[in-house]
């Protein structure tokens, strides 16, 4: 338990209309649980400050007591994520590849694997232009039943085979706790993706696994529900995460979603995870993947996930925003150099 000079936790604020009896009761209720109290009596209202372990104050039904108008936090609710406990930025390094600190990290490949020889093409090329990682899915969370789902356990041979081709360490998404044994079989890195990033369960799982894990922000996800998520990873004792904005969802159509790049400097201030952005998903359509690529950069990101196909018109899934691969070394090298600007290096 917290020393009484500690600050509280909580505070928990009083009805104007809250008896003596009523202060007193929930005063009772924290000491009971083990927390401390103190009372402050002002002029208008009475404010409790709790002061006890987080998961205790968090467990008590505190708004339900009689005469409780409102409970207000003090702390942050991440705190394995937070900043404040690892002041030092977290760099994930996977053979050699780091992300994060100076560290971009460059990740692209396909939105999907389709076959055999697309795949391998595009990890080629993208190897050539220097890129870190390769991305790659084999299970597709699609919005429609009805369109194509990714090759599933095909695809991962697949990958297995860019991977002893190029080096570049695999960055696929799981999207079924099912499949993590096969999926770590390939995965360097495990994709949670934007639809799942409140898949509980989902979290749990990867926060047993022994390899990094890339979280994407949900589409309608605030930053803050971003870093539970991570923390939900982190609890379970994998802190090796990669946060992902991915764009959100807002009354603006003219993107494919609204990249927001305000929540990847507020990122970097609230936590010590490294924060990348995936410039792709978020535009919708190749042209504009390079300026906001170059935004990302500017904005402190720690690398970018980018989507590169040898045909991008013949691609089964998010064809408009694939890079062609023949210009990928291009959007690299601008890349790259923006990279350096900022003091950092790809890789
Ligand atoms: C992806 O990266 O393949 C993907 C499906 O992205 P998101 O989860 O962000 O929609
Ligand atoms: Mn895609």
């Amino acid at each position: 338990m917290a020393t009484n000079n500690a600050s509280p936790e909580l505070l928990i604020v009083m009805g104007t209309a809250a008896t003596a009896d009523q202060t007193e009761h929930v005063v009772a209720r924290l000491r009971e649980a083990g927390a401390d109290a103190r009372v402050s009596r002002g002029r208008e209202a009475t404010v409790i400050g709790a002061i006890g372990e987080r998961e205790l104050l968090a467990g008590m039904p505190l708004e339900g007591y009689p005469g409780v108008e409102r409970v207000l936090p003090i702390l942050k609710p991440y705190k394995l994520v937070a900043r404040e406990l690892a002041p030092d930025p977290t760099v994930i390094e996977v053979d050699g590849r780091r992300i994060g600190d100076t560290s971009f990290g460059l990740i692209a490949g396909p939105c999907t694997v389709e076959y055999r020889e697309q795949t391998l093409e595009t990890a080629r090329a993208v190897a050539a232009a220097g890129a870190t990682m390769l991305r790659g899915g084999a299970f597709k969370p699609r919005t429609s039943p009805y369109t194509f789902q990714g090759l599933g356990l095909d695809a991962l041979d697949v990958l297995r085979e860019a991977r002893e081709e190029t080096g570049l360490p695999i960055v696929t998404e799981l999207l079924d706790p099912r499949h993590v044994e096969e999926v770590l079989e390939v995965a360097d890195v495990v994709q949670i993706g934007a639809r799942n990033m409140q898949n509980f369960l989902l979290l749990a799982e990867v926060g047993r696994i022994d390899k990094p894990v890339l979280l994407k922000r949900g589409p309608s996800a605030s930053v803050e529900e971003l870093l539970m998520a991570a923390e939900y990873v982190a609890k379970e004792g994998n802190e090796r995460i990669i946060l992902c904005e991915r764009g959100i969802k807002t009354f603006e159509q003219s993107l494919r979603y609204t990249l927001d790049l305000g929540s990847v400097a507020v990122l970097k201030e609230e936590t010590h995870l490294p924060v990348i952005v995936d410039p792709s998903h978020a535009a919708g359509r190749r042209a504009l993947v390079l300026p906001l690529a170059r935004a990302a950069v500017a904005v402190g990101a720690d690398g970018i996930i980018v989507e590169a196909h040898p045909r991008p018109e013949e691609a089964l899934c998010d064809g408009p925003q694939q890079l062609p691969t023949d210009e990928f070394a291009e959007f690299a090298r601008e890349v790259g150099g923006l990279v350096a600007l900022m003091g950092k290096q790809i890789g």
